[in-house]
């Protein structure tokens, strides 16, 4: 006999979505289950985020340890034991998982393992390797993540891999191609490129990330990148793969010409497509785009009343925070809040060399609006702290409206802009104007004054540079 369970509120997948909506539910006083057929923590903390930022740390460690010479460092024999650091990143990923097993625990959140699948509007069957359980729940929250993508022509076996395989390589390759010239493709490129590895970047437009950074960003990150040896082909279009016991032969097209390049592994990374297809969603009549994708109000919630979808099966950015920001809203929604999403302040990072960030608005998207800006940079060369970071390439440009001063957006290209993009966020969330950065203290000498010195940039009396 199969009893269903009740449940006010049920969860489907465990990632940065997920966990998040189903916590704050959990605080707001719903009885929560929350459903995931692998781990924890979802692509993010297993097999996205997280374990790419510990390679890029290691490759980063690796590489000045060896190329300090112009700061009168220079160390011999500098070694990477490979299954040590793979070893240590699944420690970090273990740590992460694990805590999100103790605060989903910690708020009572019921964790069920297994597939979920849609009965009706308010019916789920999960699945488990030899169970079958049902639940009956009064809201639903779809957050189910995304997988990459898949082409013909590139099948992926042991040398054609994806993003996860990549990951988790037992050994440094030699030769590693690369298609696809986005933000994993370029990750991942960087930390091998680091590691020693020569990397080959295909792609298919004409610059990386395809425009989705500024070209200036994305210019500094292609200098680098080639610095460390790597080849970037642009305009490249990557025609197929022949697979030999002990390597991969890649075709492409630039030009009109076809070329072939040698490489003990080709990684794919061409994008990723959201898992809505194997969820029984047509059973309940979800409307979707032909993409594939959720579509949902401002709340989150999709055309069917009770259920909400949020993270990578939705529009928008692929991003861990945006799925844990939606998670948030789709929660208070079902609680009756009136949150609703904003995507202005939804930051994007490249943990590049350097790094990118972007937040707001930029120049163009300004433009493309009708809002007049006043885009007020400032280099990082001319920043001490910068200076004895070793770390001067780069620049910070703060968008502000013309006729107030209001921050509306920025962009960072420079070591740790990661962190540093904050601040335009928390400026933009906050209604805050030039004015605002410029009169708060930051303190001496650090990265943070690069953003204090381009708001008075703006207001056009910057005192390090004329
Ligand atoms: P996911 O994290 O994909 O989680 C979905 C979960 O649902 C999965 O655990 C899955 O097993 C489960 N699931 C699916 N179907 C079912 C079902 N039927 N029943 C039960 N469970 C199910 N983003 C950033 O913001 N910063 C980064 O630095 C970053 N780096 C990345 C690096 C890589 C290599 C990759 C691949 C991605 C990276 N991302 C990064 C993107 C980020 O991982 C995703 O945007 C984020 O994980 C999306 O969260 P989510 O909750 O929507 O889905």
């Amino acid at each position: 006999g199969d009893f269903p369970i009740e449940t006010d509120t049920i969860v489907i997948g465990a990632g940065p979505g997920g966990y998040v909506a189903a916590i704050r539910a959990a605080q707001l006083g719903q009885k929560v289950t929350i459903v995931e057929k692998g781990e924890l923590g979802g692509v993010c903390l297993n097999v996205g985020c997280i374990p790419s930022k510990a390679l890029i740390t290691a490759g980063h460690r690796y590489e000045t340890a060896k190329h300090s010479d112009d700061i009168g460092i220079s160390a011999e024999n500098v070694t990477v034991d490979f299954s040590k650091v793979q070893e240590w990143k699944g420690k970090v990923v273990k740590q992460l998982t694990g805590g999100v097993q103790g605060l989903l625990k910690g708020n009572k959140v019921d964790i069920v393992k297994g597939e979920a699948y849609f009965v009706d509007a308010n019916t789920l069957r999960v699945m488990d390797e030899n169970s079958a359980q049902t639940y009956t729940f009064k809201n639903a929250i779809l957050a189910t993540g995304s997988r990459p993508v898949e082409i013909p022509t590139f099948k992926y076996t042991k040398r054609v891999i994806n993003s996860t395989g990549a990951l988790n390589l037992p050994e440094i390759p030699k030769k590693l191609v690369i298609i696809g010239g986005g933000v994993i493709g370029v990750e991942l490129g960087t930390a091998y490129a680091n590691f020693g590895t020569e990397v080959t970047i295909l792609e298919g437009s004409s610059e990386l990330f395809a425009g989705s950074f500024e070209k200036q960003m994305s210019t500094l990150v292609s200098r680098n990148l080639k610095k460390k040896g790597a080849e970037i082909v642009t305009n490249a279009m990557a025609k197929g793969v022949d697979e030999k016991e002990d390597g991969v032969v890649v075709t492409y097209e630039v030009k009109g010409e076809e070329k072939s390049v040698e490489a003990d592994y080709v990684l794919v990374t061409v994008g990723r497509r959201p898992n809505t297809d194997e969820l029984g969603l047509e059973q309940v009549g979800i409307e979707m785009t032909d993409r594939g994708l959720v579509n949902i109000d401002k709340q989150c919630r999709t055309n069917v009343s009770n259920i909400y979808a949020i993270g990578d099966i939705v529009a928008g950015p692929q991003l861990a925070h945006k799925a844990s920001y939606e998670g948030k809203i789709a929660a208070e929604a079902i609680s009756g809040h009136p949150s609703e999403i904003d995507y202005l302040g939804i930051p994007a990072v490249v943990f590049s060399e350097p790094e990118l960030a972007t937040v707001g608005y930029d120049e163009k998207q300004a433009k493309e609006d009708g809002i007049e800006v006043v885009a007020a940079k400032f280099p990082f060369a001319a920043n001490g702290r910068a200076l004895a970071l070793n770390s001067t390439d780069g620049f910070l440009k703060l968008v502000t409206r013309k006729e107030d001063g209001l921050v509306i957006g920025g962009q960072i290209a420079g070591t740790s802009a990661s962190d540093m993009i904050a601040e335009i966020g928390l400026a933009i969330e906050a209604g805050m104007t030039a004015e605002d950065i410029a009169m708060t203290i930051h303190a001496h000498p650090t990265l943070g004054e690069i953003t204090m010195e381009a708001a008075e940039v703006a207001l056009g009396t910057p005192i390090h540079i004329v």
